[in-house]
């Protein structure tokens, strides 16, 4: 027999993917993330990060981290339930859940920790869980974790979610829904009123991942329940810092009794080191910004209608976003990946999303608007659009 090579199989799967061009080409920012940023030497209008209000250069959360690092440390030295639960994870719990008008809040190191640790604590053998079919990874990863039934509804479909709610009624003991605030991919919201007001009649738990929505939507920016006014109706609201709050880690916010619950359960937060307190004491400067300066959400919007306008009035189709996510519909992936690579050449770094993360016939430039973008950038992101659009054919 032939001697068992235990790295070649990755070669293969590598290389296929490279023949595809399915691999991820990484480019490098040499400097901050901000409205222009210098990307692999060159200086780009930045329309593809998360960083929807620019916080993560803003003076007041730079100097909260610099101060928590002299204060404190630069790492948590532990977990948080043995030595790692420092006075600053507990400030920044009581902040969000202030901030989210919720009773009790849980930081976790990030998002996808959250939903990779939450989730299977919350349905097991006997229950059922219902998830949206464009749910986030970190969703689909932390439902492959439990061991309840699961329905896959059609995309914010409410009237397929109450036949599968309906149909599991008698036969499971918890049910729980879960869903996007916001789908990311296409910017479109979840119905979550709909979903709330629904889930409550079967008495099932409402599990809300709202990372493009927090900074973005509702008052302040507090999210997609603030959004629909349905707060009190959703039991699990998960956030990021990643995203428009401009930081990194993730969090869920609730009752008492999840919080507690949810401390006690989830392995991602027990067994995962603390957050350092320059991160931690960014992300309470940051949630205190949001209170302080609404500037920033309402800028955003401004800039999001501006650009949205402009684009439609050139004759791109723009999809049905209801948020600052904008793709630009291209139809074919090559299309879409010259335009990219046009895009960035006269100066706009924006990236293509195509098959598999969307349908074979829907690539798209996905751009995402942030608050900091001056009129200009917009402007010269906008000629270089009408520009390649023209020679790509892809508007008159
Ligand atoms: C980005 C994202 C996450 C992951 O958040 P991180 O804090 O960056 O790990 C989870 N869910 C959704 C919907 C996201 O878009």
């Amino acid at each position: 027999m032939e001697k068992r090579d235990p790295e070649g199989w990755m070669r293969t799967e590598y290389e296929n993917l490279v023949a595809q061009s399915l691999d991820w080409k990484l480019r490098t920012l040499q400097g901050p993330n901000a409205r222009r940023s210098i990307v692999d030497g060159k200086e780009v209008v930045m329309l593809c990060s998360n960083n929807y209000l620019n916080l993560s250069t803003h003076v007041k959360v730079k100097r909260a981290a610099r101060e928590a690092i002299r204060t404190h440390g630069a790492g948590s030295g532990s977990v948080r339930p043995i030595a790692g639960n420092m006075d600053l994870h507990e400030e920044l719990e009581r902040r969000i859940a202030r901030f989210k008008r919720r009773d009790a809040a849980l930081y976790f190191m990030s998002g996808f920790a959250g939903n990779a640790g939450l989730i299977p604590q919350l349905a097991g053998e006997g229950d059922a869980l219902f998830t949206d079919e464009l749910n986030h990874g970190s969703i689909i990863d932390g439902v492959r974790l439990t061991k309840a039934q699961r329905f896959i509804y059609k995309h914010n479909d409410v009237a397929d979610l109450e036949r599968a709610l309906t149909d599991a009624d008698s036969k499971f003991k918890k049910l729980l829904v879960i869903s996007d605030g916001v789908f990311s991919m296409d910017g479109d919201i979840a119905p979550v009123g709909d979903i709330a007001k629904l889930a409550e009649g079967f008495g099932a738990m409402v599990y809300i991942d709202d990372a493009h929505g927090e900074g973005v939507l509702g008052e302040g920016g507090r999210g997609v329940a603030s959004h629909f006014h349905v707060e009190d109706k959703i039991h699990v609201e998960l956030g990021t810092f990643s995203k428009a709050l401009g930081v990194v880690g993730g969090y869920v916010a609730g009752s008492n009794v999840l919080r507690n619950y949810a401390l006690n359960k989830s392995r991602t937060w027990l067994l995962s080191g603390s957050h350092p307190p320059a991160t931690t004491a960014a992300c309470i400067a940051a949630i205190d910004v949001l209170e302080t300066e609404p500037r920033h959400v309402k800028k955003l919007w401004r800039n999001t209608r501006y650009f949205k306008k402009q684009l439609v009035s050139m004759g791109f189709d723009i999809g049905h976003s209801a948020t600052p996510i904008t793709p630009v519909m291209l139809g074919d992936s090559a299309v879409a990946k010259r335009f990219s690579e046009r895009l960035f050449d006269e100066g706009v770094f924006a990236l293509p999303i195509v098959f598999p993360m969307v349908a074979k016939d829907r690539a798209r430039i996905r751009n995402i608007v942030t608050a900091g973008l001056r009129r200009k950038d917009l402007d010269d992101a906008l000629s270089a659009y009408e520009k390649i659009g023209k020679e790509l054919k892809v508007i008159p």
